[in-house]
């Protein structure tokens, strides 16, 4: 039985990292690749984004930032922020990929870990901003400041960013975020020098909040081309993934199609509209490995149908099927199980 395709499109990557930066710029473009490169496949989406010119990487953690390293070979910045273990911090230093800190617990960690290999860490100093999600907190600042200082003058870390997450709860949250953000900043700067990479924004702040952005903004769903959760359509952004389906049996007005939850699919999208050859239809049931679509005129086995993607054929948006289900368009993409094959179509 064919399994379904993941359609990959490096145009459409590359033309969605384009408008982001013609968007935001002068902020320069870190693209976010955790999850897997949002479920497309960590390799390919490295290897479009050098070629289209990035120079700032986003991983999770420290592992992904090795993966990363290895694809990009000497080139191209590495931020990997999540708290990691002493081995990941050595395996971070070894491969030249910066740390996101944010607790003085891990910072001690890190000074310690770069002087007993002769090292220089590079890091971006974690403000909480408000979303009490890992960060400094503004008391903690200055000590934190006093030892990375320290630290710098004998060579063990280099502070090259400040950095924070928005809540994006309202507006109002994220001026007081900034606010807090930028006082962090200045204070950065009546120590030493302040570091290049100042970041806050991920995509839809980004996108919709210039005053907000920093000199870099940290983007992952947006070069994807995934909208945000009862979001607008964005200008100069479209899908990158096709989610395309096999027609598997023909049954009366029913079509069977190679589908099903155990591909990552919630059963609860039963009901959502796709893309077949002979236009929009309703998907009627899902199972495990097989789904019942309503069928068109001249439907045959072998036909694609697009489960998600574009809208080419009909089909919904990964945040149009997540909305159904109160998710997000990301989760869509990356619930996708190995059972469905990655395939570059261009
Ligand atoms: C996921 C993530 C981003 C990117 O968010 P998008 O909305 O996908 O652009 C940026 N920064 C952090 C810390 C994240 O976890």
């Amino acid at each position: 039985m064919s399994r379904p395709e993941l359609r990959l499109s490096s145009r459409r990557l590359a033309w969605n990292i384009a408008a982001v930066r013609d968007r935001i710029a002068p902020s320069e473009l870190m693209m976010v690749l955790k999850d897997d490169a949002y479920g497309h496949g960590l390799t390919w989406a490295v290897e479009t984004g050098v070629a289209a010119g990035i120079g700032w990487f986003g991983s999770y953690d420290v592992r992904s930032g090795v993966e990363i390293r290895r694809i990009l070979g000497g080139h191209g910045r590495i931020f990997a922020w999540v708290t990691s273990t002493d081995d990941e911090i050595d395996a971070a230093l070894r491969h030249d990929v910066d740390l996101g800190v944010g607790s003085a617990e891990y910072l001690a960690r890190i000074v310690a870990r770069a002087r007993a290999r002769g090292a220089r860490a590079r890091i971006h100093l974690k403000i909480d901003t408000g979303l009490h999600r890992n960060g400094l907190l503004p008391e903690e600042w200055d000590e934190a400041l006093t030892v990375v200082r320290a630290a710098e003058a004998d060579g063990a870390v280099e502070l090259v960013g400040i950095w924070s997450h928005l809540a994006e709860a309202s507006d109002a949250e994220d001026d007081d975020a900034r606010r807090v953000f930028m006082d962090a900043v200045e204070r950065s700067g009546t120590t030493g020098r302040v570091p290049e990479a100042l970041h806050l924004t991920a995509s839809a702040a980004s996108w919709w909040r210039p005053e907000l952005r920093g000199s870099v903004s940290r983007i992952g769903a947006f070069c994807y081309g995934i909208r945000s959760a009862e979001g607008p359509e964005l200008e100069g952004i479209a899908p990158v993934a096709e989610l395309v389906a096999t027609v598997t049996a023909v049954h009366g007005d029913e079509a069977t199609l190679a589908l099903g939850s155990f591909d990552g699919l919630p059963s609860t999208l039963a009901g959502m509209t796709v893309g077949t050859p002979g236009g929009r239809r309703d998907l009627i049931r899902m199972g495990d490995v097989t789904s019942v679509v309503a069928g068109w005129p001249g439907m045959a086995v072998g036909d694609p149908v697009r489960v998600f993607g574009g809208g080419d054929h009909g089909e919904s948006s990964a945040t149009t099927l997540a909305e159904r289900i109160d998710t997000v368009g990301e989760e869509i993409l990356t619930r996708l199980t190995a059972r469905v094959r990655r395939v570059i179509v261009d």
